[in-house]
């Protein structure tokens, strides 16, 4: 399942962060204002118990985040997307997982890992800002899951079907959230028009 965050406010700066013209620091400060609105969504459900809050005049009923929150970072890209979720939920605790591809096999191979054990019984909210054909994503599930985790959602800025289809079909209980489906992915698995390469044009390593 895909859920696509339109509101303006993502739309807009959707726009910019697209734009071939917006540099490396711009990107960056775009990357972190989406991903904290598609979280905010993303969290619409999460779990939350009653508490009684004394306030300076009475008592009040209350309600606060009742799960241990954990964000997974899909290196290097999905590193862009962690200060706009701790922005918003600054107690979450924060796993890695490092995936390349296999040039021969073409499947994703896990090179480095670090899971707080909150990921069995908390929310984990793994964090890749380009699912294109989904290889890494469901790599990065299966990691979650071997570890005990349960209850997962994605995040990332753009996607396609084809990306929203190889994780659906592998994980059927993980939810992606997304600013942007696009159509298609071209012959390097780029997405299109999707917004380049996501790594590069945070941290500054491509040309322009
Ligand atoms: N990764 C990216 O950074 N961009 C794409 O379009 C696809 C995968």
């Amino acid at each position: 399942m895909a859920k696509l965050i339109e509101h303006p406010c993502v739309q807009h700066k959707l726009a910019i962060i697209r734009d071939v013209e917006t540099g490396h620091k711009r990107f960056r400060e775009l990357a972190k204002e989406i991903t904290k609105f598609i979280c905010y969504e993303a969290l619409q459900n999460v779990r939350t118990k009653e508490v009684e809050v004394q306030t300076p005049v009475g008592a009040a009923t209350c309600r606060k985040i009742d799960t241990d929150l954990v964000v997974i970072p899909i290196l290097r890209a999905g590193v862009g997307m962690l200060e706009g979720i701790l922005e918003l939920v600054p107690t979450a605790r924060v796993g890695f997982v490092g995936l390349y591809r296999d040039e021969e096999t073409k499947e994703p191979v896990t090179y480095y890992e670090r899971f707080p054990p909150q990921i069995k019984g908390g929310t984990c909210i793994a964090i890749d800002p380009m699912i294109a054909t989904g290889g890494s994503t469901v790599a990065a599930i299966d990691q979650l899951k071997e570890h005990g985790a349960e209850n997962i959602v994605v995040i990332c800025i753009v996607t396609c079907p084809e990306g929203i289809e190889r994780v659906e079909v592998a994980h059927p209980d993980v939810p992606i959230y997304a600013a942007a489906i696009d159509a298609e992915l071209n012959d390097k698995k780029y997405i299109v028009p999707g917004l380049g390469d996501a790594g590069d044009r945070l941290f500054g390593t491509s040309h322009h």
